[in-house]
C-alpha cells in the first residue's frame, strides 16, 4: 500500500516510511492511496482468530509489501503477549443491545497501548534494517506519553522526548512517564496547554533543519500506523456481536479523533458499522462542529476526562481530505484558514458525508460523575471518566437504532481515581504492575512554552547521548 499526504504536495511514501515520517513534509498528514477491502468471506474467516492473528490479518493489507504479514506476526505475538488478559480486548455485554469494548489491559491502563506497544517494535524493526536511528517528540494530554514511553524504553535505535502540560495531567498519568528512568526516556513538562505542547511539536517538525538533523519522528496519534493498530479491534468487536452478518454501532470518546477515526477505517475497509458516536467533554470542537457544520477553536477547559482536553482534533484532517474528495489543494486551504482564523465551515454536501456516519454527543463534569455512579449502581462496575463519555454518547445515540452499540472502555478506572471515588465512593487500585507507582522516583525537566527553549534543550540531550554512546 502507498500513502498520498491530506495538503497533496509531499512524496507518496509506503508504510514504513510513513511510519518514520509521522506528520507529511507538506504538514499534511498521511493516507492510503486507496482502501483494503475485507470482503464478508474475509471477516467471517478471522472469527476464529486470536487478538495477535487477528491484528496480523487485519494490518496485512496496510503494510504491503514494506512490512510482511509474517514480520507482522512476529511483531504481534509480541506486542500483545504481555497484556493482562487473555482475550487481550475483551467484549462485554452491559445490557440488552449494548456492549463496552475493554481496551485497557496494556501496559500503560489505556487504549493506547493497543497501538504504541506495535509501533515500537515496528519501528526497532524498520530502522534496524536500515541501520538508522530516531529522535521521537511528542505531546501528550496524558495517556500517549506513557503509552509512548513503555513502547520504546531502552530501544536501541530510539531517543524519546515527551512534552506534557505541566500541572495538567492526573499525578498517575504523570507518575507513568516520569518514573521510566531509561536514559533514552526524556520527559518534559510544559508551562501551559496540551494544545501548546503539539504546537510545539509541530513546530519542531516544520523545522526543516532540525528535522532532519535529529531524524525526528513521531508517535502521537498522527502516526499512521498506529491508526492500522486500533482498527483491529473495531473488527475484533464487531465480530464478537454479530458482524458481518449484522450492523453495527460504536460509541467513542475522542480528543484527537485517532480512536474513532480507526473506526471510519474499519468501515472503508469493510467491515458493516452503522454509526460512530462521538464522545466529548466541555472541550465539545468536534460535537459542536457536527451540529453546526463550524470547526471553531474555544478555550481549553480542563475536565475529569484530561485526555480529551483539546480543541484541535489533528487526525480530523483525514476525514476532511475523505468528504473533500481527496483534494489535497483544497484541504491546504481549509486547514490554513483554521490555523489563522480559528474557524472553517464547510459545505453542506461534504458535512453531510460525515453526519451520514458520525454523530457526537458532549458531556458536562456532572453528567460523567452522574454516569459513572449510574454505571456503579447498576452492574458494580468502576469506569474511568472517559469511558463513561463513550457509553454515555452510546446510549444517548443508540435511540432509534437496532444494531448493537459497543461503547470503547479506553481507560482503566485506577487512572483517574480520584474522580471514580469521588462519582461511587470507592477508590479504585491500580493493578499489581502498578502497585508501588506512587512511591518510585520521578525525573523530568520544566521549561516554558517556547519553541526555541525546547528544541534547544532537545538537541543538548540528543548531542548529550551521543557522546556517551
Ligand atoms: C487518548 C485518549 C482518548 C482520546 O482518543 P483520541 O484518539 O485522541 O480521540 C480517550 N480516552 C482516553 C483514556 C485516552 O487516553
Amino acid at each position: 500500500m502507498n500513502y498520498v499526504s491530506t495538503r497533496g504536495e509531499a512524496p507518496v511514501l509506503a508504510f514504513d516510511d510513513v511510519l518514520l515520517a509521522g506528520l507529511a513534509r507538506d504538514g499534511g498528514l498521511y493516507v492510503p492511496e486507496d482502501w483494503p477491502r475485507f470482503t464478508p468471506e474475509d471477516l467471517q474467516a478471522m472469527r476464529g482468530l486470536s487478538y495477535a492473528e487477528l491484528a496480523a490479518r487485519v494490518m496485512a493489507p496496510f503494510a504491503a509489501p514494506a512490512v510482511s504479514e509474517d514480520d507482522l506476526g512476529a511483531i504481534v505475538a509480541d506486542a500483545y503477549g504481555g497484556f493482562d488478559h487473555p482475550d487481550v480486548a475483551p467484549v462485554i455485554q452491559l445490557g440488552g443491545n449494548e456492549w463496552l469494548l475493554e481496551l485497557f489491559h496494556g501496559p500503560t491502563l489505556a487504549f493506547k497501548d493497543y497501538a504504541m506497544q506495535v509501533l515500537g517494535r515496528l519501528f526497532d524493526l524498520v530502522l534496524g534494517r536500515r541501520g538508522q536511528r530516531v529522535t521521537i517528540v511528542g505531546a501528550t494530554s496524558g495517556d500517549t506519553g506513557s503509552a509512548a514511553i513503555e513502547a520504546c524504553r531502552d530501544r536501541e535505535a530510539v531517543e524519546i522526548f515527551i512534552l506534557h502540560p505541566h500541572g495538567r495531567v492526573s499525578e498517575v498519568q504523570r507518575r507513568q512517564m516520569t518514573t521510566v528512568t531509561s536514559a533514552n526516556v526524556h520527559n518534559i513538562a510544559i508551562e501551559g496547554t496540551f494544545d501548546d505542547c503539539q504546537d510545539l511539536v509541530k513546530a519542531m517538525f516544520n523545522d526543516q533543519a532540525f528535522r532532519d538533523r535529529l531524524n525526528l519522528s513521531a508517535v502521537n496519534s498522527i502516526n499512521w500506523a498506529r491508526i492500522v493498530a486500533q482498527v483491529v479491534y473495531y473488527v475484533r468487536a464487531a465480530l464478537a456481536v454479530g458482524a458481518p452478518e449484522r450492523e453495527v454501532a460504536f460509541a467513542v470518546p475522542t480528543g484527537n479523533f485517532g480512536n474513532v477515526f480507526a473506526g471510519y477505517v474499519a468501515k472503508q475497509a469493510g467491515l458493516p458499522i452503522r454509526r460512530l458516536a462521538v464522545g466529548s467533554n466541555r472541550n465539545d470542537i468536534l460535537t459542536r462542529f457536527l451540529v453546526t457544520k463550524r470547526m471553531e477553536i474555544g478555550e481549553v477547559v480542563p475536565t475529569l476526562s484530561p485526555s480529551m482536553d483539546i480543541q484541535v482534533s489533528s487526525n480530523f484532517e483525514r476525514l476532511l481530505f475523505e468528504v473533500l474528495d481527496r483534494d489535497g489543494a483544497a484541504v491546504a486551504r481549509t486547514m490554513q484558514a483554521f490555523r489563522s482564523d480559528g474557524v472553517f465551515e464547510l459545505e453542506t454536501a461534504a458535512w453531510q458525508r460525515i453526519r451520514s456516519l458520525f454523530d457526537g454527543e458532549r458531556l458536562d463534569d456532572t453528567q460523567t460523575k452522574n454516569i459513572i455512579q449510574d454505571i456503579y449502581r447498576a452492574w458494580g462496575m468502576l469506569v474511568d471518566p472517559h469511558t463513561a463519555i463513550g457509553i454515555a454518547a452510546g446510549r444517548l445515540r443508540r435511540v432509534g437504532l437496532d444494531v448493537p452499540m459497543v461503547a470503547l472502555a479506553t481507560a482503566h478506572a485506577a487512572k483517574f481515581p480520584d474522580a471514580v471515588a469521588d462519582a461511587t465512593g470507592v477508590t479504585p487500585s491500580l493493578p499489581p504492575r502498578l502497585a508501588d507507582l506512587l512511591d518510585r522516583e520521578e525525573r523530568f525537566e520544566v521549561l516554558p512554552a517556547d519553541l526555541s527553549a525546547v528544541r534547544d534543550h532537545v538537541a543538548a540531550r540528543v548531542a548529550a547521548r551521543g557522546a556517551a554512546a
